[in-house]
Formats: structure tokens, sequence, C-alpha cells
């Protein structure tokens, strides 16, 4: 029998898993995450009102409930828990799906004022992340900027301009879902540093902007025409021209004056934060020229817009797990079709997949290829790995250093947790938002 673990349970490793029991009769999966709670950003990133996306959870549950995949939740790999060298001596062979654990920066003046934070914090925030912050987000906050035109700054954009009613069927926490409620958000300006036919949103989820009750997408024509390929779309290719039209016709339409706008701006860079009273109060700009060649130029002159609330997203970045290589300039571990290399050499044994092995790109389906690509490179190592002695019941070792995983009963027993949270609170399932409410749970028979 082969014993594989797979670090991570989102999307990479659930595909991972679900790739080694598809092909290999004779292996046996577990698949360990650092949370109680399995599916990684299928749980922690897709926003809530996302429901279909989020349904894909009933996918990744049929793969964990297969009779030769199991979960063990709870178990943080690394200097603070199990140390990679000694997941090695448990298992045949590791796979890392860990993603892209943290989130890129500006390096602007002002980036750390109060009132300016990452995207990904608002966004575990409002996804009941047990390690996200839960700072008054929105507390005094009239105008929000949105820093990046990916689809990140969609989702927390439409976030901020949705009113609470319309996510009050979904998973989210009572007190984000609180927060959101009290709003007085009226204008949020998310910001492209390049042009629009540059963006990197994809079209579907830049429509999902317009038709939200109560606001209304302001785009100035006067930005599209700095754009050279907006005046003739025909040449870009189709997810650019899509978008680029999408833009067109909401230019077209002037302000009627909604409670909330959605204000959608380019080729504007930001230079440093503003402040007042030690908190943020907007952010300046400069502006920017297309420079021919995919790129801008600044052009020396500046705006500055106010803003309570800055969320930067401008990507994620992966990070380096203590006792494996790392790619600084990238973020990802070296690889060869997902065999971790040590110094440009294979080490049967070591792999990864997802964001860590290609980077913070595509979406949640980009991973069954990518996955399945390492796991063909792993079963091709498998008679030279299993001849190494594994224990027949790695979690017995992994108790002895002091570790009590999460089983699959134990995340059911969450799951009965947040259904009962729900039902408490007049709403459908409602997430837990702290480790001690999630562990609590796990321990409920
Ligand atoms: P992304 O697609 O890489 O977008 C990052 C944005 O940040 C770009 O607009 C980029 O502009 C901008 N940026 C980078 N550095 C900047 C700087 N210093 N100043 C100003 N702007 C800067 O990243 P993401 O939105 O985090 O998304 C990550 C991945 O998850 C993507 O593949 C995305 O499609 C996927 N995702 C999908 C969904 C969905 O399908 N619904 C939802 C969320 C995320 P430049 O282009 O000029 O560099």
């Amino acid at each position: 029998m082969l014993r594989v673990a797979v670090v991570g349970s989102g999307p990479s490793g659930v595909y991972t898993a679900q790739s080694l029991v598809q092909l290999e009769p004779g292996v046996r999966v577990d698949v360990l995450d650092r949370l109680p709670c399995p599916y990684g950003l299928v749980r922690y990133g897709v926003a809530p009102d996302h429901e279909k996306i989020k349904s894909l959870q009933n996918t990744l549950r049929t793969v964990l409930e297969h009779e030769r995949v199991r979960f063990l939740g709870g178990v943080q790999v690394g200097p603070d828990g199990v140390p990679t060298a000694r997941l090695r001596e448990l298992y045949h062979a590791v796979v890392y799906c860990v993603g892209a654990a943290t989130d890129r920066q500006l390096g602007i003046p002002g980036e750390d004022l109060p009132g300016s934070w990452s995207a990904t914090q608002f966004v575990s925030w409002y996804s009941a992340h047990p390690d996200a912050a839960q700072d008054g987000f929105l507390r005094g906050v009239r105008s929000a900027v949105v820093i990046g035109v990916g689809n990140v700054a969609v989702d927390v954009t439409r976030m901020l301009a949705r009113g609470a009613a319309e996510l009050n069927a979904t998973d989210m926490p009572q007190a984000a879902l609180n927060a959101l409620a009290e709003s007085q958000v009226a204008e949020v300006h998310m910001v492209g540093r390049r042009g629009p036919s540059q963006a990197r949103f994809t079209t579907k989820e830049l429509r999902e902007l317009s038709g939200l009750p109560g606001a209304e997408v302001v785009v100035d024509p006067a930005e599209l025409a700095l754009d050279p390929a907006c005046d003739d779309p025909s040449a870009l290719p189709a997810a650019q021209r899509r978008n680029v039209e999408v833009l067109r016709g909401w230019a077209r339409v002037p302000p009627r004056g909604a409670p909330r706008s959605i204000r959608l701006r380019f080729f504007l860079r930001p230079v440093r934060l503003l402040a007042e009273r030690g908190r943020v109060a907007g952010v300046r700009f400069e502006r920017t020229a297309p420079d021919g060649h995919g790129g801008v130029t600044g052009t020396g002159r500046y705006e500055d817009v106010e803003a309570q609330l800055v969320l930067r997203s401008v990507g994620y970045r992966g990070v380096p797990l203590e006792g494996l290589p790392f790619d600084a300039a990238d973020g990802t571990v070296p690889h060869l079709a997902g065999r971790v290399l040590r110094e440009g050499v294979v080490v049967p044994g070591e792999y990864v997949a997802g964001w860590i092995k290609r980077g913070p790109t595509g979406v949640i389906g980009t991973n069954r290829p990518d996955a399945k690509e390492t796991v063909v490179s792993l079963l091709e190592d498998a008679d030279a790995v299993v001849r190494r002695s594994v224990p027949e019941e790695p979690v017995a070792a992994l108790r002895a250093t002091g570790v009590e995983p999460v089983t699959w009963a134990g995340w059911q027993a969450i799951e009965r947790a947040e259904a009962a949270l729900g039902a408490s609170l007049g709403r459908d399932v409602v997430k837990l938002a702290d480790w001690d409410s999630l562990l609590a749970a796990a321990r409920t028979p």
C-alpha cells in the first residue's frame, strides 16, 4: 500500500487526493489541514454570495469521504507543528498543496495606517476565518478604495456595495452581516493602474457589479478613451474584448444618483495613502498613460481619492515552508512536473500542486489538470518511494508529536453546530468564526 500525505484541503489538495485514488487502487491518502475545516479557499475565499461556486464543496466532500481518503484537520505542518522532515518519515510521499498564504504589498508610504487592509484580510473576516482580524472594517466609512482590478477586487467591491438583506441567506458570520447592515458606505472606487483592456477580472464577475439593488456602476468615458484598445476592441483577445464591451456599455449611461456607487477607475497608480487623525483618509494616485508595450508610465499629474477604508487587492503570494526549497522571486516551490527540485535535483517523495506550484493564477478548475500532472509524476516514482518502510498508522505518530487531529466525524460535528447556530438566528447555516467554537464543536460527539 502506497501511503501519501496531502498537505492542504483546498481545491488543489482535494483534486490531488481524487487523482491519486482514481489512478492508483493501492494508495491510501491522508489530507491534512491546519484548520479543523476542509475546503481551503472554497470555504474561506469564495464570496458568500457565490452560492454556485460554494456548492463545489459537495464535489470535494465526496472525495474526502472516499474509503481510501481521510481528512485530518487541525494538523499544522512546519516548525510549530509537525516538521516536514517528520512527515516524510510517516508517509511514502508528501504532496504540498498549501496555496499562496499571504498577500502582496504595495510598498508605498501609509500602507500600514489603520483603515488600510489587504483584501484577503477583509475576505477572511466576512468568510469567518478563525484567524481573521475582528476590527470594525466599516465603522465610519463613507468611501472605500479598492486597489487592483482582478477578481478578488471585484468580490470585495461587490460585498461592500451589496445590501445586508441580500446576504442574510448566506453562511456569513452574524457579526459581519450586522456590520454590513449598518454600513454607511456610499462610494466604492475600484482602481486599476493600467487600462480597461488590461484588467484581470473576468467578464462574468465584472457584469455582476451592475444590477445590485440600490447601487450603480459609474465608468468615466474619458478614462476609456485613454486606452487605444477601447476605440477598436476587435483586435483584443475574446476575454478582454468582452470586458471592454461591458465597460463601454456602462460608460454610455449617465449616473442616476443611486444610494451607493461603484466607480471603476483606470490609469491611476497609487503613490501614497493619506492620513487624518492617525487613520487612513484617502489615496494619492498618479495618472498614468499607456507606454505602447502593455505597461504604463507616470504623467506627473496626481489625483486624491477620499477613503476611510483602503483594501489592496494586488494578488496573493506563496510563503516558504520550513524544510522545502522556495523561489522567492515568484513565491513558489521549484518543481519539475510537480516533483520538488532541491538545487535543481528531483528528490522522489516530495511534490507540489496548486498555487504553491504555479503561482496564484487561474480559477478553481485549473487545479484539476495541475493536480493530475503532479499525481502522474508521483505514481511514476511509486516503485521507488514505496520501498521505504513507514508506520502502518501515522495518526498514532502524529498524536505522539502532541497533535490531536480533527477527524471527518469532528468536521461533521462542526457542520451540525453551524446548522444549529443558523437555526437559532433564524438563518440557514451560519459559520462559526473562532478557534474555540470550532474546536469545541469538533470535540462534541
Ligand atoms: P490578479 O488577478 O493577479 O489581479 C491583481 C491586480 O492587482 C491586477 O489588476 C494588477 O494590475 C494589480 N496590481 C498588482 N500590483 C499592483 C500595484 N503595485 N499597484 C496597483 N495595482 C497592482 O489577482 P487576484 O484578484 O488576487 O486573483 C487571484 C486569482 O484568483 C486569479 O486567478 C483570479 O481570477 C482568481 N479568482 C477568481 C474568482 C472567481 O472566479 N470568481 C474570484 C476570486 C479570485 P496589473 O495587471 O497592472 O499587474
